[in-house]
């Protein structure tokens, strides 16, 4: 029997039960022929030997002779119609028949799958080219329609091509029956849905997983990590969860570009997943976060390797798209059963230990902690004290004096921020990095700016020969843009001539030479204003950055005075040498220096013995209120 497909001719090609009528129908005609004839033939010579109820049969086989050929004519009708439409559709036919298992599909369903004519036989050949997977399922919806329970057979499913790739396909059909509701026949077709479903596969994807490092988003991470306890807590497993947070990220996004950003958290996902045991599945959370989930683990030190582990691979330099970069990461770990019984509480704890971990400097990994907590919950007080200590008039500029090392004149004097918040003294050691974190920094260093310069005017007017005033400048002010913009107006509304005003700016600045802040920088120095590197020798104290700069102060931080005398040095000879250094080097940059921290006679003297220019410290003074400090070191105009 040849199946209707577009290369057939369609009036030629048979409906599926035309088969079977046609077969009937040549019978009965045959029969009705030869009776009618014999009828007739036995009238025609008058032998009326033949039996009359033999005419009346022939005569009525005639007519329906008549009305099955006129049958045919309509089922010939049906067939071109039913022909015309499978070749004006684009899929592919078949044809089953439940009880002897024959299989007829049509060429189009041979082309989808890339198979030659007549490769299939019976069912068997086509469940064995059926998806493993999909198999079981297809069965049953066969099964299914074969009993009547649904009005319609429709299945998606994968089958093997010729060239051995799975396709997809949509199967629609519908049975016919016999008068007791027996399958007799199957037929239907089959439609090409590879591409549909590839769609839909990667929409899935996406929704799923980020798309910078193609890690399973945060999404998935809720979806998946109740079912990663529920296991463990089935199999009375331990399982991990570490909160990944790459140290300095959003200073390498904005001093080199978000472009060299996106290039480094690719690397880190990468070396994240290569570093984890096969067990393990790493989430981007978001930004420059990472969650790894490490199920069946045995302890805490399990984990504890995989963060080492991780920590390592993160270090390892990255060399992308031609860059060198280099990262570090803080890992914060918590374990189920001990530190949570769910994601929510096991995230935060993670998240907690990252956070102690970040405040021991980071680059190391940590594990959760009750007293972690408590940590927590003072630094959540403390962030909404800061918030508000600027409208609750909490914060105060105190002035420390700067004094030449050879004439004890006092010329310059560092303002130093200062919050006093219910009675306490909190050190801006404590509230700046919180500041910085939270943004907060903008605020407050224009607060900083704004007071600082009105002072200075303010001893402009009242006081002889004034001395010239060093604000500080968190890195993170300069983010914004419009900084040196913003100062110079400051100054101008003020009067203050730029002369009188330093800013004190540290090395970490300067992560990228030609970022943004050397540009504010120069174009501050151009204006007149002076800049002093401070805490010099505790960053990158990098001479080429040095050069670059437009600075014309050192400031030697604190740390490297303390050791120069006093009964804690064990070497003090060593120290001399390394401020010996700083100061020649700096002179040789025509850079004057400021010592910080000088306590006692003996660190003058040798302060004095080593050419520094300038002191400030505990010897002469510490920070004063400004009424203080002008009533001590002023002297009226
Ligand atoms: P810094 O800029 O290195 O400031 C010098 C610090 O040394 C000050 O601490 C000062 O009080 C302290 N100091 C001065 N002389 C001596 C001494 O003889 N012995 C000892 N042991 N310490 C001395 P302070 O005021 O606690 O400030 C700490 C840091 O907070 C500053 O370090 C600075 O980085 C930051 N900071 C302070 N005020 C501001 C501000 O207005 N803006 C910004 N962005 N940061 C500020
Ligand atoms: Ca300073
Ligand atoms: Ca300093």
């Amino acid at each position: 029997m040849k199946f209707p497909d577009d290369q057939d001719e369609p009036a030629a090609a048979p409906a599926p039960t035309f088969g079977r009528h046609c077969r009937l129908l040549l019978l009965l005609t045959s029969t009705s022929l030869a009776l009618t004839l014999a009828g007739a033939l036995a009238f025609i010579s008058k032998d009326s030997d033949l039996p009359p109820y033999m005419l009346l049969t022939g005569a009525g086989l005639g007519l329906a002779l008549v009305s099955c050929t006129w049958e045919i004519a309509r089922l010939r009708r049906i067939t071109r119609a039913h022909a015309l439409a499978m070749v004006g559709t684009n899929d592919g036919m078949w044809e089953w028949d439940p009880i002897s298992k024959e299989l007829k599909v049509g060429k189009r369903l041979l082309n989808i799958l890339g198979y030659a004519d007549n490769f299939l036989g019976n069912t068997g050949q086509w469940i064995e080219l059926v998806h493993p997977d999909d198999r079981a399922g297809y069965n049953e919806a066969v099964a299914t329609h074969l009993k009547g329970l649904t009005p319609h057979f429709y299945h998606e499913y994968r089958v093997r091509a010729e060239d051995g790739a799975y396709r997809w396909l949509a199967a629609r059909g519908v049975a016919q029956r016999n008068g007791r509701g027996v399958a007799r026949l199957m037929a239907g077709s089959i439609t090409d849905i590879t591409e549909r479903r590839a769609d839909e596969a990667r929409i899935r994807y996406l929704a799923h997983h980020d798309a910078l490092t193609g890690l399973p988003n945060r999404g998935q991470l809720m979806e998946q990590a109740p079912r990663l306890i529920a296991r463990a807590a089935g199999r009375g497993d331990m399982l991990g969860v570490l909160f990944v947070d790459l140290d300095r990220f959003k200073t390498i996004n904005d001093a080199m570009g978000h472009s060299v950003g996106d290039i480094l958290l690719k690397g880190v996902a990468r070396r994240i997943s290569e570093a984890l045991r096969p067990l393990d599945q790493v989430y981007r959370q978001g930004g420059d976060e990472f969650i790894a989930v490490l199920p069946e683990i045995r302890g805490a030190s399990d984990a504890g390797h995989v963060a080492e582990r991780i920590l390592e691979a993160i270090t390892r330099p990255m060399r992308e798209a031609g860059l060198e970069l280099h990262t570090t990461a803080t890992i914060g770990i918590a374990l189920f059963p001990a530190d949570g019984g769910d994601t929510e509480t096991l995230l935060r704890n993670a998240d907690t230990a990252m956070y102690a971990a970040k405040a021991r400097g980071g680059a190391n990994c940590h594990f959760f902690s009750e007293q972690m907590n408590e940590r927590l919950q003072r630094r959540v007080s403390l962030e909404a004290a800061l918030r508000n200590a600027i409208a609750a008039g909490e914060l105060e500029l105190h002035y420390q004096p700067q004094v030449s090392v050879s004439d004890g004149r006092v010329v310059g004097v560092e303002a130093l921020l200062r919050w006093h918040h219910d009675g306490c003294f909190i050190p801006p050691d404590h509230f700046i990095p919180v500041a910085e974190e939270t943004g907060m920094i903008h605020a407050i260093g224009d607060w900083v700016l704004d007071t600082a310069i009105a002072q200075a005017a303010c001893w402009h007017a009242e006081y002889a020969l004034p001395p010239r005033i060093a604000i500080n400048l968190s890195p993170r002010q300069f983010w914004h843009g419009g900084l040196a913009q913003g100062i110079l107006q400051r100054l101008h509304n003020h009067k203050v001539p730029p002369e009188s005003i330093e800013l004190e700016v540290t090395e970490s600045v300067l992560i990228q030479p030609e970022g943004p802040a050397i540009g504010e920088l120069r174009a501050l120095r151009q204006h007149g204003l002076h800049l002093a590197l401070d805490d010099f020798g505790t960053g990158y104290s990098s001479l080429s950055y040095l050069r670059n700069l437009p600075v014309n102060r050192l400031k030697i931080d604190k740390s490297f005075i303390f050791p120069l005398a006093g009964s804690h040095t064990e070497n003090p000879e060593d120290a001399a040498a390394i401020v010996r250094a700083i100061i020649a080097m700096a002179h040789s940059l025509s850079l004057s220096v400021v010592a910080e921290g000088v306590e006692t006679t003996e660190h003058l003297h040798a302060l004095r013995h080593m050419g520094c220019d300038l002191y400030q410290g505990y010897l002469l003074s510490p920070a004063l209120p400004a009424r203080q400090f002008a009533e001590t070191f002023l002297r009226p105009a």
